[in-house]
Order: C-alpha cells, then sequence, then structure tokens
C-alpha cells in the first residue's frame, strides 16, 4: 500500500523552478538543476522540427554560483550545458538525420540593463540582468535555437550519388576490393 510519496519523507519539493528562477538565491544556494523532458515541451523548437518525434529528449543542467570579488560585491554565474539530438531533414540528399546541438555557456547576471550592456561589451561571456523569477527554460531553448545550423546535413549522406558513397562502412569495403578504375586502367595500357 505504499504510495510514492512515503519515501523517507525526506522528499522536500525541489526550491528553484527552471520557470521561475530567482537567480540570486540559486546562485548564493550554489544550487544545481537538471532535467530531462520532451521536445514538445520546447514550443520554438519543436516547431523547427515537422513532423519530427515530439518525444525526442532535451536534456539540461546548470550551476549556480557566487564568484568573490576582492573589495566588492560577489558576482553572480550561471553555468548551463544543454543538448539536444533534434530529428531534421537533410538538406542534400533530403532523407531524415539527426542534428545534434551542444550548448555549453556561462552567463553573469549583474543589477540592471546598463551595466548589462556595458559589461557585455567587454566580456566574453554572456551578461544577462538579475530577476527573481527568470525563465530559465526560454534560454535554454534561445541557446539551443541559436546552435541551429541554417541548412543542416549529413556529415556524409547516406544515399549520396555512387560516385560519391562515403559512409565509413562502405570505405571499408571499398578497401577491401580490388579498386575498379585501376582495373580499368589495366584494360587500357596499351600492349607492349
Ligand atoms: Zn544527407
Amino acid at each position: 500500500m505504499a504510495t510514492d510519496k512515503q519515501q523517507g519523507g525526506s522528499r522536500a519539493a525541489p526550491p528553484f523552478s527552471a520557470r521561475h528562477l530567482d537567480i540570486t538565491a540559486f546562485a548564493e544556494a550554489g544550487a544545481r538543476l537538471a532535467d530531462e523532458t520532451v521536445l514538445s515541451h520546447y514550443l520554438r523548437l519543436a516547431d523547427v522540427v515537422q513532423d519530427g518525434d515530439q518525444m525526442t529528449p532535451v536534456r539540461w543542467q546548470t550551476q549556480g554560483s557566487m564568484v568573490p570579488v576582492l573589495g566588492g560585491s560577489p558576482e553572480i554565474w550561471l553555468e548551463l550545458e544543454a543538448e539536444a539530438e533534434l530529428p531534421m531533414q537533410c538538406q542534400r540528399c533530403l532523407e531524415p538525420m539527426r542534428q545534434r546541438l551542444e550548448v555549453s555557456r556561462r552567463f553573469r547576471f549583474v543589477q540592471d540593463e546598463a551595466t548589462a550592456e556595458m559589461l557585455d561589451d567587454e566580456l566574453e561571456d554572456d551578461v544577462l540582468v538579475i530577476s527573481r523569477d527568470f525563465d530559465l527554460q526560454a534560454l535554454i531553448e534561445d541557446e539551443l535555437l541559436m546552435e541551429l545550423p541554417v541548412a543542416p546535413r549529413h556529415e556524409v549522406c547516406p544515399q549520396a550519388p555512387r560516385m560519391q558513397v562515403q559512409t565509413a562502412d562502405f570505405r571499408e569495403e571499398e578497401a577491401e576490393k580490388p579498386n575498379p578504375f585501376a582495373a580499368l586502367e589495366a584494360l587500357k595500357k596499351p600492349k607492349s
């Protein structure tokens, strides 16, 4: 008769939500959030892969931290990693393919827009404004969308025209067979 609720009673509700993240509190706690949800939860991304597999997993994790600054207030940072393999159509052979997207970024959070703009020019990392209700999931989606290639393509198309077949397997097979061109060359050789 045990229910899921009775697991030691230590199951506190997660204090941070990806949709409504209190950035300062998250960083002060040095907290970490991670999740794996399906593509259909990311409407804009899902839109890119029309007719694709909406159950494709999207994984991410983020870590907040306060970085001490000598003689100043500590900086607020958030590290983000996200990944997904989206079902797409290869723009070369028009066959389905999986486009791997990987995000690994750091964001610094500051008090206001003016500071953010100023620092954004100086820093390589992105600078965002602190919020008590930050939509981390939207940020994750933004970052993944930015990783999308304009024209996704297989690294090596499985159904390329014969002369250009280049899959690893095929190449191995080819290597074992006598080269047809070599045979042709032999035929063309003038008889001596
Ligand atoms: Zn292709």
